[in-house]
């Protein structure tokens, strides 16, 4: 048998990135060989095992024919004749269609490397059209290498704009493609991801929600960029630049989902657009399964970044009820979160991304000055049930007129 490492770690070593994970392709054994070797078979039916010592994917090369919708639907052929061009021709791009044995001698029947240079995610054959998932695939290399200079080959995104017209993209399930997506939020360029689903039109097919805020406009005075797609990107943008976890990127890509039910007489106002956008939210969050933390707070920074925006003005009583919302008592680092969604959203306008955020602090020091009520002193005094939580409320209420003052 040939041993060969595939896919991104040949490709990784080529561009300079570090190698985290490696993918091996096995030729000319059976899956009894590998069995009497020690690699134990990850799945009932699929030629695939990890290695009994460094727990590596070890794939018998295979090929593969496809058979319905979706996923399942595909039948492979794993054998001892199967070669390495033909395994490598099954897959997606031709820069993740190399291979390379021990001695480091490449093999690139599909012209990896040349891509590589040219900076081009292209498709390796038109079998590409096969699988669906490829698209958020090709979308997710994209926001990832954006930095390197890579673009969508014109031809790939032609075929990806036929996957998206076809409704295969719905075939997919939520568990896949939320995988694909979350990773893509955690690339260095996310907005670089809804940018092409959006070219080749599977954004209208997977999120028709946040594709529908393109062509909508806001007050220049607010938001000089105007368009609310385009705002959109650009907090996701700030969001990746500035670190900011899963949650927060899945909350800053959905916080204005309700300026596209804005009825066009309203334009540019997006009157309650904060609370009109739950329903929306709540929709993506369920088609993608989303966790529940970043379901959670998609939903309040939907319904609360605009308080946040105003958190100077907000009277003491409205700045407890926001409070209350987050429980920041027992969740301090849920209103962390809030703080840096409504902060990207801010710096993510045309020519402000710079501009200071004092909201944040004013926020914290909010929180902090909240949570100095101590219930002991309450109780002592004899309060109880529904008394004690109205006695308590008062006191923080004191506590937040006292800071909003000297503040
Ligand atoms: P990453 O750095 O994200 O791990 P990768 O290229 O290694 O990138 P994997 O998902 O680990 O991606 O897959 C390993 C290889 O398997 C890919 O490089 C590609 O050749 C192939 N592959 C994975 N998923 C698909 C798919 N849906 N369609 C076609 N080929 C695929
Ligand atoms: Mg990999």
């Amino acid at each position: 048998m040939q041993i060969y490492k595939v896919g991104g770690a040949v490709r990784d070593r080529l561009l300079g990135k570090p190698v985290t994970d490696i993918d091996w392709v096995v030729v000319g054994a059976t899956t009894e060989e590998m069995l009497a070797k020690g690699f134990r078979p990850v799945g009932a039916d699929f030629p695939v095992f990890l290695h009994p010592k460094s727990g590596e994917e070890y794939a018998l090369a295979r090929t593969e024919r496809k058979s319905g919708r979706g996923y399942g639907g595909f039948t492979f052929h794993a054998s001892t004749e199967v070669t390495l061009e033909e395994d490598l021709i099954r897959r997606d791009l031709t820069i993740n269609a190399m291979a390379e044995d021990d001695q480091q001698n490449l093999t690139d029947p599909y012209h990896g490397q040349r891509d590589l240079e040219a900076r081009l995610l292209r498709h390796v054959s038109p079998a590409f059209a096969e699988d669906p998932l490829r698209v958020l695939r090709v979308a997710r290399f994209a926001a990832r290498y954006a930095g390197l200079g890579f673009t969508v080959a014109p031809e790939t995104l032609e075929l990806m704009r036929q996957l998206s017209e076809s409704g295969e993209l719905e075939a997919l399930t939520a568990e896949r493609s939320w995988k694909e997506i979350s990773r893509a939020l955690m690339e260095d360029q996310p907005q670089v991801f809804i940018e092409v689903l959006r070219e080749c039109g599977a954004l209208k097919v997977l999120m028709p929600e946040v594709d529908a805020l393109f062509g909508v406009p806001q007050p220049e005075a607010h938001h000089p960029e105007i368009d609310t797609g385009v705002h959109t990107l650009s907090v996701l943008e700030q969001a990746a630049q500035h670190k900011q976890s899963l949650t927060v990127r899945w909350a800053c890509l959905l916080h204005d989902l309700g300026k596209g039910l804005t009825p066009e007489e309203e334009w540019p106002r997006h009157i309650a657009h904060e609370h009109k956008g739950l329903k929306l939210i709540k929709a993506v969050n369920e088609r993608f399964k989303a966790p529940k933390d970043c379901q959670e707070l998609a939903l309040l920074v939907g319904e609360y970044h605009t308080h946040g925006h105003r958190a100077l003005e907000l009277k003491p009583s409205t700045l407890l009820e926001l409070l209350q919302s987050f429980d920041v008592y027992r969740r301090p680092q849920r209103f962390e979160e809030f703080i840096a969604a409504c902060e990207m959203d801010a710096r993510g306008r045309k020519g402000l991304e710079q501009r200071s955020y004092p909201q944040a602090d004013y926020l914290r020091g909010a929180a902090n000055a909240a949570r100095t009520v101590a219930v002991q002193p309450l109780l002592e005094k004899g309060f109880k049930g529904p008394e004690l939580g109205e006695a308590i409320k008062r006191e923080r209420l004191k506590v937040l007129k006292t800071y909003k003052e000297k503040a």
